[in-house]
């Protein structure tokens, strides 16, 4: 029955109802039928005044938490009526914890975790980020303290579309006091990869050249140095990619490091990504490893070399550095297309030069 109805008689006269001046929402069409629906509305009467009354005090609870009202938070968590994860009063589900925590509001924070009932892992509804993920975006670092000490935090539970954790996002945005945080934590699982492309945190640091958060994620027992995304590429191709000479450097002294894993598509190595796109202190770093194979080509059909590509691209140090290599195949080229042919063809005399110095066709 619609509520602009009589609660007794069904009269539904919209002009003519009034409301119960109680709970302000049943109504009647007059006193008579008020009169006879007494006894039945009591009761549901005193519940509609204590939900508006308890849905106010919710409001309160929010106002506080953003404006680090900590007196009045305090006494509202002595209401036992209340719902400390209470999800209705802001956007996205987020809940005053999620508030706090994406603030930075340590106080608050602290007082939220006493309450008995809190729910220190409930996510926000749109992207199911919790309380930790959030403040670990933010970097948070003495709120994460708090919530890592907080009995039964989950410190893996991922972003829903993407699966994207905590530590994840802190080494994306090279919160390195926050890794160390999280590193430390029981339970962390230090190669947990993003559901959509397989992204580790040590890639994602690679990736962003985040030297201190690389240097942690190493040091860390269990770290997989060489998990690749699911296109084959490792975290040393990721910083060779984007030119991360530091990474590159710390990667290279890290145990089990294989310096030419090739992505899975086109079989590009570490080095010849580096070549390609004229990183030359990487470069160098890679050609001072032992294990090093220089002529790697890619493939694909087109079987370029590390030399193929700096010649192609036109990175002429970079084809010094190659040409003191004494391993070097200074012939092996792509599609019949030789380093030396490519040279000419762009007219880049210097690197021509360097090639048939050292003897090459
Ligand atoms: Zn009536
Ligand atoms: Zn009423």
């Amino acid at each position: 029955m619609s509520e602009r109805t009589c609660k007794h008689c069904g009269a539904n006269d919209d002009v003519n109802l009034s409301k119960c001046g109680g709970c302000l929402k049943i109504r009647y069409c007059s006193r008579e039928c008020q009169k006879h629906d007494r006894d039945r509305h009591r009761p549901e009467c005193r519940v509609i005044m204590e939900a508006r009354k308890l849905k106010r005090t919710h409001h309160q609870l929010w106002d506080a938490v953003e404006n680090e009202n900590l007196t009045t938070l305090q006494h509202l968590l002595t209401n036992n009526e209340i719902n400390v994860n209470d999800a209705t009063c802001w956007i996205a589900g987020q809940t005053p914890l999620y508030l706090a925590c994406s603030y930075g509001s340590t106080s608050v924070v602290e007082i939220l975790l006493t309450a008995e009932d809190i729910d220190a892992n409930q996510a926000e509804t749109d992207d199911g980020c919790t309380p930790l993920w959030i403040a670990c975006q933010n970097g948070h670092a003495p709120v994460i303290e708090l919530l890592l000490a907080s009995s039964g935090i989950d410190v893996n539970q991922a972003r829903m579309d993407d699966g994207c954790t905590p530590l994840f996002m802190s080494c994306q945005n090279g919160h390195a006091s926050v890794v160390e945080l999280l590193l430390t934590s029981s339970g962390i699982d230090v190669n947990q990869a993003t559901t959509d492309d397989g992204a580790t945190p040590l890639s994602m640091a690679c990736t962003e050249g985040r030297a201190p958060v690389v240097e942690l994620l190493l040091a860390s027992s269990g770290i997989n140095v060489n998990q690749a995304l699911t296109t084959g590429s490792t975290p040393l191709f990721m910083s060779c990619q984007n030119g991360h000479a530091s990474v590159v450097e710390l990667l290279l002294a890290s145990s089990g490091i294989d310096v030419n894993q090739a992505t899975m598509d086109d079989g590009c190595t570490p080095l010849s990504t580096a070549c390609q796109n004229g990183h030359a202190p990487v470069v160098e770093l890679l050609l001072a490893s032992s294990e090093i194979d220089v002529n790697q080509a890619l493939t694909d059909d087109d079987g370029s070399t590390p030399l193929y590509w700096a010649c192609s691209e036109r990175h002429t140090h970079i084809v010094e550095l190659l040409l003191a290599v004494s391993s070097i195949d200074l012939n092996k080229g792509c599609q019949g297309w030789s380093p030396l042919r490519i040279a000419q063809r762009n007219n880049s005399s210097e690197i021509v030069q360097l090639l048939e110095d050292a003897g090459a066709q």
